[in-house]
């Protein structure tokens, strides 16, 4: 069980309707979001996404799916992609997190901060027989943890009693390490487990490409608004520098930031798009607008964009 996050403003309301919402509501674990100190989550289970993803591709008309084909080849005629992998395209969206498509064709690209964007370990953990809801709760848990030299660990609580998500500062190979400490030294800990087949490591950095426009971090952070804006955030710039803890600055209350068709749209490109972490923002903005509720938003965006483009040029 895990959480999207970036869906809901402070008050618990979608920020966007349509597709994003509709997503999130059919994967969703409960209907309402929970809290999360101040911000609202939605719970949902990884199993369930990608069901509902599947089931989205297979029903699509005109829809043809290449699963595990990686990029290998793209060609530009001027100011326009025109081959994928030896397939004519019209318009290309570039949703790979690390903007492979617009490396390949020499477009203009900017790197996280890997600083502030460390990677991290996540697993599930059960069995946990304490309650870890509050501050003191948690630092009770923590702290043995810090002075025993283990990396940051952050764990966020399941929708079952005694389950967490467990993100972790250090590598795959330390989780058991981990758990034994915690198994021996943390009361309410004795007991508890994880799956081994469950452990994975996540990369928070990506590779932002320069659109029209480029979100600011002042942007997010003042909520800035755009005319013809095609989505909306509200979640705090997260930063996770190495070995500690994670750092947040929240907007002002009740207030989002609206995120601008040009960033969608690279800037000397007439056909690529983009969405997720290949957005076209500074870093800090990117470090906000990375969250799956924003990938879904700018992702249902970017398509929208692409097939008017199609329609526009009489590609279509
Ligand atoms: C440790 C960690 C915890 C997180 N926790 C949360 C959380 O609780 N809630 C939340 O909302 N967000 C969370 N996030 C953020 C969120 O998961 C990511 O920012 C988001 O998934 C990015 O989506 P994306 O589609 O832009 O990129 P990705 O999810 O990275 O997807 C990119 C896709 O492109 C494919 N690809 C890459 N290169 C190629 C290539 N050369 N050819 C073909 N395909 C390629 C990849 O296989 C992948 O499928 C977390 C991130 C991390 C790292």
């Amino acid at each position: 069980m895990t959480t999207l996050c970036g869906l809901y403003d402070d008050a618990g309301d979608f920020l966007n309707g349509g597709f994003t919402r509709e997503f999130a509501l059919a994967v969703a674990e409960t209907r309402a979001p929970t809290r999360m100190g101040r911000l609202w989550v939605l719970p949902y289970r990884p199993e369930r996404f990608r069901q509902w993803a599947a089931h989205l591709v297979a029903h699509t008309p005109n829809l043809r799916a290449a699963w595990r084909q990686p990029v290998a080849e793209v060609l530009r005629a001027g100011a326009r992609i025109t081959h994928l992998n030896e397939l004519r395209v019209g318009a290309v969206i570039d949703c790979s997190g690390m903007a492979v498509v617009a490396q390949a064709v020499g477009a203009e690209t900017l790197a996280t901060d890997a600083r502030t964007q460390a990677p991290a370990t996540i697993f599930p953990l059960r069995n946990v027989q304490r309650a870890c809801s509050s501050v003191a709760g948690m630092a009770q848990v923590l702290l043995p943890l810090a002075r025993a030299g283990f990396p940051p660990l952050h764990l966020q609580p399941g929708l079952a009693s005694g389950e967490f998500t467990a993100k972790f500062a250090g590598p795959p190979q330390q989780v058991p390490e981990l758990i034994s400490f915690l198994q021996r030294q943390v009361s309410g800990f004795a007991r508890c487990e994880t799956l081994p087949e469950a452990i994975v490591q996540a990369a928070r950095a990506g590779r932002m490409i320069v659109g029209r426009q480029v979100l600011t971090g002042a942007d997010v952070l003042e909520g800035r608004k755009f005319p013809g804006a095609v989505a909306r955030g509200a979640w705090p710039i997260e930063q996770w520098p190495e070995g500690r803890p994670p750092r947040f600055r929240y907007l002002p209350p009740h207030t989002h930031y609206e995120i601008p068709p040009g960033c969608l749209q690279a800037a000397r490109l007439k056909n690529l798009f983009m969405a997720g972490k290949c957005l076209s923002a500074e870093a800090d903005a990117i470090a906000s607008a990375r969250v799956m509720g924003l990938c879904l938003a700018t992702g249902a965006a970017a398509g929208v964009l692409a097939a008017a483009s199609l329609t526009s040029t009489g590609l279509k």
